[in-house]
């Protein structure tokens, strides 16, 4: 039985997806507005380009996640939201405005660096994993190159860099060179503009990165601002060039281009500022337009990659914060409707958490504020991230149990 309490959520991602199985469950009638028409299991698409996994592996069809949990689905963009009139306009020109409860989860833009159209990103469209394969493939038939890959930062907000896929990919890259046994006709550099990336993964992870950079004889470019992207290179502040024949740079995420233009709080970069309950942060001076204050408790949530992240300086856009931020505002909203005030924050639940794949193994990478440790998982550890994969798919799908917390 629906309770009629109606809720808008925009964006299928973890975040949105996350939200929207949480509250059906609690009865809510759900309309899930996504610009695509398949939730993408992003950690796993890092075995597209060296044709470990299909695309169609990687990808779970909206449809059947209506089908499984119930919930309506409208597959179309958001171009606009006017918080304070209460509306969501979509690119058919229809608009949305019938509506208990807001989630914002449409995931973020990135940092827009000169030439990046020389570039390929595994973090970028779904569709680029499919162009870096096809760039792969004709590298394997040329027999040889260089390849660089690498990410950059965001200095309006560290908690946007993303570099781990980018490490997995290179490690995936060597080892299907390595299998192929023509490892040695290619060059492998890893560059950022930090002088340590992967520094916030903490200090035993760092080293082991370096250990693991000279053991498969992987070049590192670390410390210099890039300039642009060129057809054949990365130049740098220096005017120095890293030649490269196969470029993939995963640019920080911005704030999403819908929220830069909409009415809604934004932090220097362009995410949306919440409160530890991910509702939305309003100033006290902001009013919708019957002239109530805008200043909580009000009914607009923003979760995952969208929102700002505020706490330790390692903290990080994630996927499995953003699916606690997801069941935190799913519980949240149940409470705010029913009077309580037993709220769920998000903040305590900020960790790194990632089995970071190399094709032939893994390491296991935590940090909280107390601990930061890198466990290797030889072969098990690849198996292990390979079991994850279709657990996200089938226990969304409600075909096997949750597991809790997962
Ligand atoms: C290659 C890769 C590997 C990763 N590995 C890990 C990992 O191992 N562990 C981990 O925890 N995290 C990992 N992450 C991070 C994780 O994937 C993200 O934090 C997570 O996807 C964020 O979820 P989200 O729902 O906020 O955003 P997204 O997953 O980006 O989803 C946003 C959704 O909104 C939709 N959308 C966007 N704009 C609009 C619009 N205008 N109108 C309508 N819909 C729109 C999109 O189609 C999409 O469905 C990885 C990320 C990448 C890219």
């Amino acid at each position: 039985m629906s309770n009629h309490k109606k809720v808008l959520i925009l964006g299928g991602g973890f975040a949105g997806v996350e939200a929207a199985i949480f509250l059906k469950k609690e009865n809510y009638e759900i309309t899930l507005v996504s610009d695509r028409d398949y939730f993408y299991i992003y950690p796993t698409s890092i075995w597209i380009p060296t044709r470990e996994s299909e695309f169609s592996d990687v990808c779970v069809d909206l449809q059947e996640l209506k089908k499984a949990h119930g919930f309506n689905l409208i597959v179309d963009g958001v171009t606009k939201i006017s918080a304070k009139e209460a509306k969501v306009t979509l690119n058919s020109g229809d608009v949305i405005d019938d509506y208990d409860h807001l989630i914002i989860a449409m995931g973020a833009s990135k940092m827009k660096h000169k030439g990046i159209e020389n570039t390929l990103s595994i973090c970028g469209s779904p569709e680029q994993a499919l162009l870096l394969r096809d760039k792969m493939d004709e590298l394997l038939e040329i027999g040889g190159g260089k390849i660089c890959f690498g990410f950059g930062g965001n200095p309006n907000d560290s908690s946007a860099v993303r570099g781990g896929p980018g490490f997995e990919l290179l490690f995936n890259v060597h080892n299907l060179l390595k299998k192929k046994g023509i490892r040695e006709h290619y060059e492998l550099t890893f560059f950022a503009p930090m002088a340590e990336p992967g520094k916030r993964m903490g200090p035993q992870a760092l080293k082991m990165m370096d250990k693991f950079f000279g053991m498969l004889d992987i070049k590192q470019h670390f410390g210099k601002k890039i300039k642009s992207f060129e057809k054949d290179g990365i130049i740098f502040e220096d005017d120095s060039k890293l030649d490269s024949d196969f470029t993939m740079f995963i640019p920080a995420g911005d704030g999403h281009d819908v929220i830069k233009n909409s009415d809604l709080p934004l932090n220097e970069a362009g995410f949306i500022k919440i409160d530890d309950h991910c509702m939305v942060e309003f100033s006290h001076k902001d009013t919708f337009c019957d002239g109530e204050s805008m200043d909580r408790p009000h009914n607009i949530y923003a979760i995952g990659d969208i929102a700002a992240l505020e706490g330790y300086e390692w903290r990080a856009k994630q996927g499995h914060i953003a699916e606690v931020m997801a069941r935190n505002v799913a519980h949240n909203i149940v409470e705010r409707d029913k009077g309580g005030e037993s709220f769920k924050g998000y903040h305590e639940h900020l960790n790194i958490l990632c089995v970071m794949d190399s094709g032939d193994g893994a390491s296991f990478v935590y940090r909280d504020d107390k601990r930061a440790f890198m466990i290797p998982m030889p072969i098990v550890g690849h198996w292990l991230k390979k079991g994850w994969g279709s657990y996200c798919r089938y226990s969304k799908l409600g075909k096997i149990p949750r597991i809790p917390g997962m």
